[in-house]
């Protein structure tokens, strides 16, 4: 084929593909237009995550009946004006080319009114090409609305993941926003279903609150407007909150960060907040973070990246210890000042800071101090409930335990040192895999129905699993926006309260296949016992009987090392004896 210049249609397509992956990225891009025009409240709505319909009402300066053409044109911004700009950039966009490349993508409709003009316009755009022009009465500010997004890129469209995927990217879009804009009014509507709102109040303990939820809020602490300066550096403002050790995830995925006001990924700032914790949370355990950033804007650049969600910093060193070093002296600052106990009962930070998406119910107050009760009920059941499986180690006996964490087990192949949470997940792991397959997990009905109120996306991905708690014998039942009744649990969650156990079930599930399996290993490394905690000898030699007859006793059901052993020949090499 000879060589020809694209038509400009079919550039328009390719260049939509960089910038509009998913329908969270054409959200983002409306949201970040609405914040650039001084809006004070945006509304998003999506309907079928983003796929039927995606709209964006914003209060800001709205757009010029004489512009709103050129708006949608390639290359068209009036936030820069000269290459020069590019190193100061102050707005969120500046390249000009989010509205082009969605309405290449999609069926657009934007009605605007600029603050400064007596009508308003209406413009429909389909695949690029105007339909429709008129003028309109309207209030000040802008409405854009997508439909039909991909309609004219199959392949796009064909690799869109689910529906409830796309969902929770978009409510992660707008919940960032709203934790860097505490100014602004932000509200989420899926679906006709409000799924987030923040007050607009200024104050970003409140979005936590909201986004994350009251409880995980809670084990979370301030940042005490940490500024590096350093002599002939530009100084680094860092602002937020990170969580106490007692608050973690089994995934990253709640280190958040903003470079001025903007939300970036950066994995090595991401590695500076998880190394501040370094022996406060165990192996394959992340905090919570939400970290803003400010730094003079020539000191960072943002056009690195078709999303512009990774930033390049001039000195990225300077970054990174200022970030770890506003980590660690919070963490220092709150392990001297607070006790690591009683979380429901100390305000940390005053109650007039945190609004409340829904009023406390009552039977929540009640419970609060029941919590964190259950120190100490894990519990091991007998040996003589253990299926009779082949052998898969060797008998061993109990000789004790160390720093109660580790059984030393002694056999007649040497020495073994067994991690008790660790081995206990497997066991349990087994336990509900055969009790599944032969009649159904024993369970017990809650002697008084527990409420759990869940993060947003908690709530959803727990709609979205719902199958996978009932196959195990829980019974949930909605009971709210983001709350839900537990009637019955399974048994070995023993006296554990159920509500508290969901949201850490929920976090191990989310990075995984969602399969029963992982339902299983999910509830098991909840209900399994801790490191930390002392046991009597029969439970010692009830959970070792158990393991000697797991299918793969030597490693958890998440890959954790379950046993050392040094054989007879080790230790005489160690002790020179060969
Ligand atoms: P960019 O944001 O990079 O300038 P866009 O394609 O997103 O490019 O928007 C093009 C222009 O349209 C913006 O520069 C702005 O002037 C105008 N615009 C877009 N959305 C809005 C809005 N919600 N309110 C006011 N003006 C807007
Ligand atoms: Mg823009």
């Amino acid at each position: 084929m000879p060589i020809e210049l694209l038509p400009e249609e079919v550039i328009g397509r390719i260049a939509a593909g960089e910038a509009i992956e998913r329908p969270a990225s054409a959200a983002k891009e409306l949201i970040e237009n609405a914040i650039d025009a001084g809006a004070s409240s945006v509304h998003v709505e999506v309907e079928a995550g983003g796929r039927r319909t995606l709209r964006v009402t914003d209060d800001g300066t709205g757009i010029h009946v004489s512009e709103i053409e050129l708006a949608f044109k390639r290359h068209a911004t009036s936030k820069l004006t000269s290459a020069d700009d590019l190193r100061d950039i102050s707005t969120l966009g500046f390249r000009g080319e989010a509205l082009a490349s969605i309405a290449a993508v999609s069926r657009a409709t934007v009605v605007t009114r600029h603050r400064d003009d007596e009508m308003g316009v209406s413009l429909n755009v389909r695949g690029g090409v105007v339909e429709q022009r008129r003028l309109v009465g309207a209030p000040a500010g802008t409405v854009v609305a997508i439909e039909n997004l991909f309609f004219n890129t199959p392949a796009r469209l064909a690799f869109l993941k689910s529906e409830a995927t796309e969902k929770r990217h978009i409510q992660w879009v707008v919940m960032r926003y709203a934790m860097a804009y505490p100014n602004i009014a932000f509200a989420l509507k899926q679906d006709g279903r409000e799924r987030f709102r923040s007050s607009g109040g200024g104050v970003l303990a409140d979005v936590l609150a909201n986004a994350f939820g009251l409880k995980a809020f809670r084990c979370m602490m301030a940042l005490d407007g940490i500024e590096e300066r350093r002599p002939g550096r530009p100084a680094i403002g860092i602002t937020g909150y990170v969580s106490q050790p007692t608050l973690s995830r089994a995934s990253r995925d709640r280190i958040i960060l903003f470079v001025n006001g903007r939300a970036i990924q950066d994995s090595t700032l991401s590695h500076a907040i998880t190394q501040a914790y370094d022996g406060l949370l165990k192996t394959g355990a992340f905090p919570f973070a939400v970290l803003l950033i400010s730094m003079p804007p020539d000191f960072v650049d943002v056009n690195v990246h078709p999303t512009k969600a990774e930033v390049r910093f001039r000195d990225s060193q300077l970054v990174f210890v200022a970030v770890q070093r506003a980590v660690r002296e919070t963490l220092l600052k709150s392990s001297d000042a607070a006790p690591a106990v009683d979380l429901w009962t100390s305000t940390g930070f005053g109650e007039e800071y945190i609004s409340y998406q829904h009023p406390q119910p009552p039977w929540r107050q009640r419970r609060a101090a029941d919590l964190f009760d259950d120190e100490g009920m894990d519990h091991i059941p007998e040996a003589a409930e253990a299926p009779m499986r082949p052998r898969t180690l060797p008998v061993l006996r109990v000789v004790g335990q160390v720093g109660a964490s580790y059984i030393i087990a002694e056999g007649p192949a040497g020495l073994y040192l067994i991690d008790q949470n660790a081995a206990h997940e497997r066991v349990l792991y087994h336990q509900l895999i055969d009790e599944s397959a032969n009649g159904g997990v024993p369970s017990q009905a809650l002697p008084e129905s527990q409420t759990a109120l869940l993060a947003p996306d908690d709530a959803q991905l727990l709609c979205e699993v719902s199958e996978l708690f009932t196959q195990l014998n829980f019974e949930i039942e909605v009971f709210g926006p983001n709350s839900f009744l537990i009637r019955r649990a399974p048994r070995i969650l023993s006296s554990m309260l159920a509500s508290d156990v969901l949201p850490r079930m929920l976090a191990s599930l989310r990075g995984s296949e969602k399969t029963a399996e992982c339902a299983a290993e999910a509830l098991a490394a909840v209900a399994a016992v801790r490191n930390g905690q002392m046991l009597q000898e029969e439970e010692m030699q009830s959970l070792i009987a158990q393991l000697e007859r797991c299918p793969s006793p030597f490693a958890s059901p998440s890959g954790r090392k379950t046993l050392i052993h040094l054989s007879r020949e080790d230790l005489a090499d160690e002790f020179k004896r060969l």
